[in-house]
């Protein structure tokens, strides 16, 4: 009575990784079995959306005539369950490809996370799906029967216990479907399970021999129950026993107070197949420049740091609530890939393709409007939540960052997203951009920052002393990528971003310079005899106002490569060929080590050179500019010899 395999199955084994996901999902004791419900319906749901996509441009398409709908009927006594779809099917080689291999995206990732995080697979099931292989948590046997929407294509049935591989083999459907022999009377034959000529139907249909303790997944109500928590939104219809069980609703068109938060929360994980929160939601219509209706999601977790590699974008384009695209390269901006969810617009002609969709001017225009409301809004909601944005910042301030280095269509719209330690921060806060020109004192030209790998390292250096001395803010940026940022911002509110290594700043005159200062003609003896000595490495040698403490520091001119530019294109093997940096030395003549080197180097050349060096290689280390602290150390061991030897 059920269709019965040929004789001579094709033997198969699974993947090494396959079974190791496997023993996981078969073995881990998970609370959350239903789950299985959701994924195998959006892989039918999949495989329905790709059939109407090969619709569009293949003409021969096997059994064209059958409905896209999902259909799913259980047997209590046989302890049986069947998800049935009529999407694109399997060839043999899709099946070992798809079926016997990890190779696709859900459970690619949860295996990932899995070596990576070091957590047990329990924990993260909840967090990724695993796809096909969840069900095996129910069934001890599962038998796909499919066909490919490819007229060529052979009738196959895949049959494994989830342990030793699989087989494949030749569907010889039955006559009769096992289905409907079993169907009560009076209920409605269900075409997607039979096929009236040979019972061989285009698709997939899996058949979940149920463990002896699962039998509660042969049951319509709890199937009916799962399927409302998890797949009230598939586009498909699904059809349960012959019923009709979800709505297909397009929330996105609903007016916003219609609906609810948890209906939000749903409809997010249900397009965006993320299994946390969103941590911001936009939901917005407009009439013009064009008529549109987005609902927006940002998530709570970045799955980039799970070191999965770049998320595909992930927000959906429709028309009039039929897809064109659930994953449309660039309809947004490359950096706000994170961002989940729908837009749908009445003004894309309907039968735009997705090859031309890409080209097309309205598309550009409906991307970037979305995006400049979706970053208003964002603005908005951190400046009136500012704790919030600031747990979405740690984990997603990257992204913004991205977005300010490389969109010159929103870097300005960017930039106000961009948050930033700093000198007047409170321990752990971070500051806007428009926050430190609200600071900024009378006279201050620009808005100052420093390069460097920690706070302490900041504030242990030579450079922001002048700065603090006159009451100026500087930002403190800690990673590699903050020198693209900057760089490539130029400036905030007209005021330029001026990094305060550069020889460029011009500070005024304080009056609370501490100390007698060497006499101009003794500076400028030490500069000259400095210069000569070091000529192979500054190309300068100056007096300076913008030290209070430290004895020298060392300054870039304008345009020159920034010390982290420097440090990644070592590390990326592209350094070649680079000049060393063309470094301004600047003392400071209150310093107490400056004055006695001025006396020294007339009295002790040895010393002097000792010190010049030293002095130079400290400086050069607080710009970021020393890769091998060995010849410091050297000098260091040399300077120690001559202290003893005076003793
Ligand atoms: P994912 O859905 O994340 O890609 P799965 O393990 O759920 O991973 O499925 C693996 C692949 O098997 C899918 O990518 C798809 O190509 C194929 N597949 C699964 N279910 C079906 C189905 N009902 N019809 C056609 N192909 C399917």
């Amino acid at each position: 009575m059920s269709n019965t395999p040929a004789p001579a199955p094709e033997h198969r084994e699974f993947q090494a990784e396959v079974r190791q996901l496997l023993d996981i999902v078969i073995h881990s004791l998970y609370t959350d079995r239903e789950i299985f419900v959701r994924e195998l319906v959006s892989n039918a749901a999949d495989a329905l959306e790709k059939l109407r996509h090969t619709q569009l441009t293949e003409r021969s398409i096997f059994q064209p005539e059958l409905p896209l709908e999902i259909h799913i009927s259980m047997d209590a006594e046989a302890r049986t369950l069947t998800i049935a779809d009529h999407g694109i099917g399997m060839t043999r080689s899709e099946l070992i490809e798809n079926l016997g291999t990890i190779a696709h995206s859900g459970s690619k990732a949860f295996m990932q996370a899995l070596k990576s995080s070091g957590k047990d697979g329990t924990q993260l099931i909840g967090q990724f799906g695993v796809g096909f292989y969840s069900a095996f948590m129910v069934a001890d046997k599962v038998e796909v029967f499919t066909h490919s929407w490819r007229e060529d294509g052979e009738p196959l049935c895949w049959t494994s216990d989830g342990a030793t591989g699989y087989d494949i083999a030749d569907w010889v459907p039955a006559l009769t479907s096992d289905v409907n022999e079993e169907r009560e009377e009076g209920q409605e034959t269900d075409p997607a399970l039979t096929s009236e000529a040979t019972g061989v139907t285009r698709g997939a249909r899996l058949v979940m021999h149920l463990k002896e303790d699962m039998a509660e997944y042969a049951e319509a109500a709890t199937i009916k129950r799962i399927l409302a928590k998890y797949s009230n939104f598939v586009g498909f219809p699904i059809i349960v026993n012959g019923e009709r069980v979800n709505s297909v609703e397009a929330v996105w068109l609903k007016n916003k107070n219609e609906v609810t938060e948890e209906h939000y929360k749903e409809f997010y994980r249900f397009t965006s197949k993320l299994f946390d929160d969103p941590s911001y939601t936009f939901h917005f219509s407009a009439d013009a420049p064009m008529a549109i209706n987005a609902l927006l999601f940002a998530p709570t977790q970045n799955m980039e740091m799970w070191g999965m590699g770049q998320m595909e974008p992930g927000v959906a384009l429709y028309c009039k609530k039929v897809l064109i695209d659930p994953s449309p390269p660039k309809l947004l901006p490359d950096w706000m890939r994170f961002v989940r969810g729908v837009i749908d617009s009445e003004d894309l002609p309907l039968n735009i393709s997705r090859e031309s969709m890409q080209d097309s001017a309205l598309v550009r225009k409906l991307g970037k409007v979305v995006a400049q409301r979706f970053l208003k809004f964002i603005d908005k909601e951190a400046n009136e939540t500012p704790e919030k944005y600031a747990e979405f910042y740690e984990k997603f301030g990257r992204f913004v960052k991205e977005g300010v280095a490389t969109d010159n269509d929103n870097r300005e719209s960017a930039s106000k997203l961009l948050r930033f330690d700093s000198s007047m921060a409170e321990e752990g806060k971070l500051t806007s951009l428009a926050d430190y020109v609200t600071r900024m004192k009378n006279g201050q030209k620009a808005i100052y920052y420093q390069i460097a790998p920690s706070r302490a390292a900041i504030q242990s250096g030579p450079y922001v002393e002048a700065f603090k001395q006159r009451g100026f803010e500087v930002l403190f940026l800690y990673e590699a990528i903050d020198d693209y940022v900057v760089n490539s911002l130029g400036q905030f509110d007209s005021k330029p971003l001026q990094a305060v290594n550069s020889d460029k700043i011009e500070l005024d005159e304080t009056p609370a310079a501490e100390g007698e200062a060497l006499s101009t003609e003794a500076s400028d003896g030490l500069c000259t005899w400095l210069k000569d000595y070091l000529a192979a490495r500054v190309t300068a040698v100056r007096t300076g106002k913008r030290l209070v403490n430290s004895p020298a520091l060392a300054l870039l001119p304008e345009g020159e490569i920034s010390p982290q530019m420097r440090q990644m294109m070592k590390a990326m093997k592209k350094d070649d060929g680079i000049d060393a940096p063309e470094v301004i030395l600047e003392i400071n003549t209150r310093s107490n080590l400056i004055k006695s080197l001025a006396t020294v180097k007339d009295k002790d050349a040895d010393i002097a050179h000792l010190i010049a060096d030293q002095l130079l290689d400290t400086s050069l280390l607080a710009a970021g500019l020393i890769e091998d602290p060995q010849a410091i150390v050297a000098r260091n061991l040399k300077m120690m010899e001559a202290l003893a030897a005076r003793v």
